[in-house]
């Protein structure tokens, strides 16, 4: 089962991050996991044609392997944020190596935004990450464009859903790469369609 809605437990279990956007008439991009050389231009220039800032929630050996593509981003008036040095699973990683991990993309990425890969996270790593001074930040709608067995109108359908508020999920990701490049454009006509603005965290 695919859970679009993130879980209320983890809200609970983190009230300080940021699930929701406050602006209820705005929705709220954010792509995962990039720069990638095949993905980051064709997002770009989507956004760019329908005139949407987004979020990008990059991994640092990806911005080290890409800096033009890292500075397009920015050059363009997007948000960057910090998705560690090399997408580690915050329940797999001990915190002082998580956070020395977090501690390398900012040297890269310069952001006070991070967001967990998986967005799986400790206690201890969660407390260690606020008193850095970095704001974590969640989702309410995960596309699930990843994943190989979402195909493109299963994500339109389900798109349907999203509301003024929301904070999406897609992913910068080649893993993502034929199911985002067959709905984006879509989900933000049906989102403008909706009187949705789009909103940078
Ligand atoms: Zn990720």
């Amino acid at each position: 089962m695919r859970i679009y809605r993130s879980p209320l437990l983890l809200r609970w279990l983190f009230p300080s991050a940021i699930w929701k956007g406050d602006d209820k008439h705005a929705v709220y991009l954010t792509f995962d996991d990039g720069p990638s050389e095949s993905l980051t231009p064709w997002i770009l220039q989507t956004l760019k044609d329908a005139n949407v800032q987004a979020t990008f929630f990059c991994v640092g050996n990806n911005v080290k392997k890409h800096p033009d593509l890292f500075r397009q981003i920015i050059a363009d008036g997007h948000l960057v944020g910090n998705h560690t040095m090399h997408h580690e699973n915050g329940l797999k990683t001990a915190a002082f190596d998580y956070l020395h991990s977090v501690d390398q993309a900012n040297t890269l990425i310069q952001s006070n935004l991070f967001r967990p890969p998986y967005g799986k996270l400790t206690m201890k790593q969660y407390f260690q990450l606020k008193k850095r001074n970095l704001q974590v930040v969640f989702w309410s709608w995960l596309s699930y464009d990843f994943d190989p067995k979402q195909c493109s109108d299963k994500l339109k359908t389900k798109a349907q859903s999203i509301k003024g508020g929301d904070i999406l999920v897609f992913h910068d990701n080649p893993k993502a790469a034929e199911t985002l490049t067959e709905s984006l454009q879509e989900v933000i006509r049906l989102l403008k369609h909706k009187q949705l603005t789009f909103k940078t965290i």
